[in-house]
């Protein structure tokens, strides 16, 4: 068989189990495994001494989102240009309404910012915001490829609020159309009543950025959570709970699991390496993201989740402000635009706290960050997985080699931020190469591809209850990895490099 390009010799991660041979690719796709390919007249990439892994999704970001009163600083451009570098191959965004405006409209104006400007395939979560005037357009927006939709229980100043009746319709329909319901989980009028107690010029003088953390004790996401899941368990509608940063979370979705309850559950990776200690330095309003960092005692127990399958997908919440941005809070916690960069790097972050420090092997980090996401967001088996008549997106990444985290000029950072939560960090895991339907989009750690080159990806189904060929896919407690055969080791020796 004669290839395009073979990706040669590398430490390849697939479902079936992690090998050292090639990957064949004709055009876009995955058109053969094996231990040593027909290299005659294919371009051959060497990935001899390197991991070769499937292109991580990154589910959960916002790129050019108007929020607190500013818009996000990483557009289609930059932001996916910083996903490249990171290893990420598929972006999912939401499309918000705006007041007054319709489902339609929304998904047209995320695909406007989208098109001309991605280097890496798209698509969005559409938000619902007001449900009596949405309710009847849902079906419509699934009939188009949209198959998940937003509701927020917090945000009723932006006009985004979801209130029970909404929750609990929309997890109806849900069921009914065979879609899935993302939820930001914390429960608003408690929120509201505790940052109205606090919100001070003495207290504000006083503690600055961490009343961010003082006014959201993780029973603000707990209940909220607990409530999202009472409507999921009654109405069977399929229920994603985003950016899960808490440990009473966690708990809750792995009792809901054990009951059958079709509910999943999501973390970003800075729940997983940052925790709100950083709120008391000169810089801590920075940090400031929506819900905020917690104890170190809930990173621990969302690694665990991750583990034993109750946290099923690692994604980012990027929503990327400048410091000239941030600065809008002068001393006001509340008054902090919401959010970090995060696509550039999700998977150093991941790979290096979690298959490095021996919390994740690579085939969980895999599973994690590729084809988890994808068969829930309804992309499987086109993306997620290396495997044949797969789409070719992968990362090809140095097993321990480190760069270090330097943002704004001088720095070989992509995003437009001008600082990192992660500044002077040294990571593995950014990608060497990056290869999106079949192209080079990243090479030697340098941005290669064309803006634009990025597809809008339909989709047909959502959510690991709907038939998938005949078979019923699970996910749950312990069930996470399951498809993913282990190695003897975790991480097997490499033989040659670069
Ligand atoms: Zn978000």
């Amino acid at each position: 068989m004669r290839f395009d390009k073979v990706i040669a010799g590398g430490n390849v991660v697939t479902p079936g189990g992690t090998f050292t041979g090639d990957v064949g690719i004709v055009g876009e796709k995955i058109a053969a495994l094996g231990a040593t390919l027909d290299r005659e007249g294919a371009q051959v990439i060497d990935a001899r001494g390197h991991h070769v892994i499937p292109g991580v999704l990154d589910v959960h970001v916002h790129l050019e989102l108007p929020f607190c009163g500013t818009v996000s600083a990483d557009d289609y451009r930059s932001g996916t240009r910083a996903g490249a570098r990171g290893g990420v191959t598929t972006v999912i965004d939401f499309a918000i309404p705006s007041a007054g405006g319709t489902l339609a409209d929304a998904a047209d104006t995320w695909m406007k910012k989208a098109e001309g400007k991605s280097l890496i395939d798209y698509t969005f979560h559409i938000c619902i915001t007001r449900w009596n005037d949405h309710k009847d357009q849902i079906a419509g927006m699934v009939e188009r490829g949209f198959t998940t939709f937003k509701e927020f229980m917090i945000y009723e100043s932006e006009g985004w609020q979801s209130d029970d009746r909404a929750l609990y319709g929309t997890l109806e329909k849900m069921k009914e159309l065979g879609a899935m319901l993302l939820v930001h989980a914390e429960s608003s009028r408690v929120l509201d009543e505790l940052i109205s107690r606090h919100h001070t010029a003495e207290e504000m003088k006083r503690l600055g950025a961490r009343l961010h953390a003082i006014t959201r004790p993780n029973f603000v996401e707990a209940e909220a959570i607990q409530r999202a899941v009472q409507w999921c368990e009654a109405t069977g509608g399929q229920l994603y709970i985003v950016h899960m940063s808490t440990a009473e979370g966690t708990d809750i979705i792995r009792a809901a699991q054990a009951r059958d309850v079709p509910v999943i559950a999501e973390t970003c990776v800075q729940y997983l390496v940052l925790d709100d200690s950083v709120f008391a330095r000169e810089d801590g309003h920075l940090y400031a993201c929506c819900p905020q960092l917690k104890k170190p005692a809930d990173s621990e127990r969302l690694w665990q989740g991750l583990r034993r399958g109750e946290v099923s997908v690692i994604s980012t919440d990027t929503c990327t402000f400048t410091r000239e941005q941030k600065a809008m809070w002068e001393g006001d916690w509340t008054k902090i635009p919401m959010g970090m960069p995060g696509l550039e790097t999700l998977l150093p972050l991941t790979y290096t706290r979690g298959v490095l420090e021996g919390r994740l092997t690579l085939e969980e980090m895999c599973m994690k960050l590729s084809t988890n996401p994808a068969r829930i967001m309804g992309l499987a088996p086109r993306k997620g997985a290396i495997q044949i008549g797969a789409d070719a997106d992968l990362a090809i990444i140095h097993p321990t080699s480190t760069r270090r985290v330097a943002s704004g000029k001088g720095g070989e950072m992509e995003t437009n931020a001008d600082w990192s939560p992660y500044e002077g960090w040294d990571l593995a895991g950014f990608a060497r190469t990056t290869l999106s339907r079949g192209e080079v989009v990243v090479d030697d750690y340098k941005v290669v591809g064309r803006e634009g080159r990025g597809q809008w990806l339909r989709r047909e189904s959502a959510g690991l209850r709907i038939p998938v060929g005949g078979r019923r896919l699970e996910v749950g407690a312990g069930a996470s990895g399951e498809s993913y055969r282990q190695p003897p080791t975790s991480h097997p020796p490499l033989a040659g490099a670069r």
